[in-house]
């Protein structure tokens, strides 16, 4: 379909006048394209043809009006680092409407309502961010909002300094947070509240409707893929960094991503964002931090659902976490299904690779092509002995297995690569002069982290050690 077939709806203007604010967007100066991605358009309908037309631009500058937009942004509210801040919403993105259940947002494109002191601006650094990150997850299945495309522009903006602003337009099937609850319940606003459960119902969760209790039966359905989505970020070495209420997905995705971090050596308390200082947000930390923001959820369901049986609900939180991560964990050990002393297994080599500073990503990769000689292996830690001691262990769970088959499965379980902070620094560094293309060669291993590209092969190896766990501001 060319852009100016497509026809939007928005049907969360359903909702009463107190979600949102119709605000337009507000383009940049002298946008251009940066990158479009075509898988995403395609899940749109629109046509490739048109991903490299001055049009396209404009439509991801909110500069052209499509049929049945009617542009808005959200409101919420949201428990940042443990506080309650009872008004936050979209602060610069602009929702412009939605094609066949997927909602496109501007994020970037101007102040809205919710702005409180901000200029409703992104910069490109934050923008390449998102956008190379969002691709990483879908690359990795783990769910994720995506981006259509990302422009930049000659736009000034300040923070530490001043920077060029940006726009990602993103794609998601929901951005209602978990904050979102929060504001309505906060405010008394009953109404809206039950009138925003039954449109996440309708939009996300079809299959509920109509059922006793149906507010308790979302409440299960959350809980059970923020627990799946949990074990999935712990088992590829994922900080989110901001796992603030408003920024925890209704539809169990991961959303908002500022200062996050893929593992370099596995580090239980990595932590990602610069002023988390309490680390609140470490790595180790997510599990237990996504069912205390399960908890701020359940308290603001509590005037639709019973309370009891939410009570009820959260207290299996821990062991469906655990055994989604047994599950993630087996797949990348190789092993069919998790028995007895798998657990300890899992457990203890991370402790071992703590231990010995291994990079995370390389050891599961180089443990894929693992058939008995150690070498590989050994070299990626500071010394031998705990390794050997493990790798004795593995030997003997493995003994049974298909060796093929094993590896087979584990080379579709590990990636090569994942997106390092140093990489994507690597790609805002080149792009704040004007170049774009490590942006496309990281969107290309993104995309599909599983093969191999002997032209990136730097890329493969452990981070170099100057580049290392290093934290990231805030500031975006
Ligand atoms: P974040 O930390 O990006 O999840 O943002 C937290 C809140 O601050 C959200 O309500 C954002 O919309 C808002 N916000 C962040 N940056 C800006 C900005 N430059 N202008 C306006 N609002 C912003
Ligand atoms: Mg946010």
């Amino acid at each position: 379909m060319k852009l100016n077939e497509l026809k939007l709806t928005n049907p969360y203007l359903g909702l009463p006048d107190e979600c949102y604010d119709r605000v337009e967007a507000s383009p940049l100066d002298k946008p251009y394209l940066i990158h479009a991605n075509k898988a995403v358009a395609k899940i749109l309908n629109i046509d490739e043809s048109e991903l490299d037309t001055d049009d396209f631009v404009k439509f991801l500058n909110g500069d052209h009006s499509v049929e049945g937009s009617d542009t808005f942004a959200m409101c919420y509210a949201g428990h940042q680092f443990g506080y309650f801040v009872p008004r936050l919403g979209d602060g610069r993105a602009i929702n412009i409407g939605t094609i066949d259940k997927l909602q496109l947002q501007l994020k970037g494109a101007g102040v809205t309502e919710y702005s409180r002191n901000g200029d409703g601006r992104a910069v490109l650094r934050s923008s390449i961010r998102e956008y190379l990150a969002s691709e990483a997850m879908e690359g990795l299945s783990i769910p994720t909002t995506y981006c259509l495309g990302l422009i930049g522009s000659e736009h000034d903006v300040r923070r530490e300094q001043i920077e060029k602003a940006a726009i990602v337009c993103r794609v998601s099937p929901t951005w209602v947070r978990f904050g979102t609850f929060e504001y309505f319940a906060s405010q008394g606003m009953f109404e809206e509240l039950k009138a925003l459960a039954d449109y996440v119902i309708d939009e996300n969760f079809p299959h509920l409707k109509g059922k006793n209790d149906v507010y308790t039966m979302l409440f299960n359905e959350v809980m059970v893929i923020t627990s799946r989505l949990m074990a999935q970020w712990m088992s590829v070495g994922f900080t989110h960094g901001v796992m603030n209420t408003d920024n925890m997905s209704i539809a169990g995705l991961t959303i908002d991503y500022g200062p996050y971090a893929f593992l370099d050596d596995f580090r239980h308390e990595n932590v990602s964002n610069h002023t988390d200082t309490e680390g609140r947000y470490s790595f180790t930390n997510q599990p237990e931090v996504a069912k205390w923001n399960l908890q701020r959820l359940m308290q603001a369901l509590s005037p639709l659902a019973d309370m009891d049986k939410m009570e009820k609900i959260l207290l299996i939180y821990d062991k469906i976490y655990i055994r989604y991560l047994h599950y993630y964990m087996c797949k990348k050990l190789g092993l069919e299904g998790t028995v007895e002393g798998d657990p300890e297994l899992i457990d203890d080599m991370f402790d071992m690779l703590e231990t010995l500073h291994v990079d995370y990503t390389l050891f599961m990769r180089t443990l894929s092509h693992y058939e008995g000689d150690r070498e590989a292996l050994l070299s990626t830690g500071l010394y031998h002995n705990p390794m050997n001691d493990w790798l004795d262990r593995y030997d003997a769970r493995i003994k049974q297995i298909d060796k093929t088959e094993r590896k087979k499965q584990m080379l579709r379980a590990n990636p090569k690569y994942v997106l390092k902070n140093y990489m994507i620094q690597e790609a805002i560094d080149a792009a704040n002069i004007g170049d774009f293309s490590v942006v496309d060669d990281l969107f290309k291993i993104a995309k599909n982290p599983f093969e191999e590209y002997p032209e990136f092969e730097r890329w493969a190896g452990a981070t170099p050690k100057e580049f290392k766990n290093q934290k990231l501001s805030c500031s975006s």
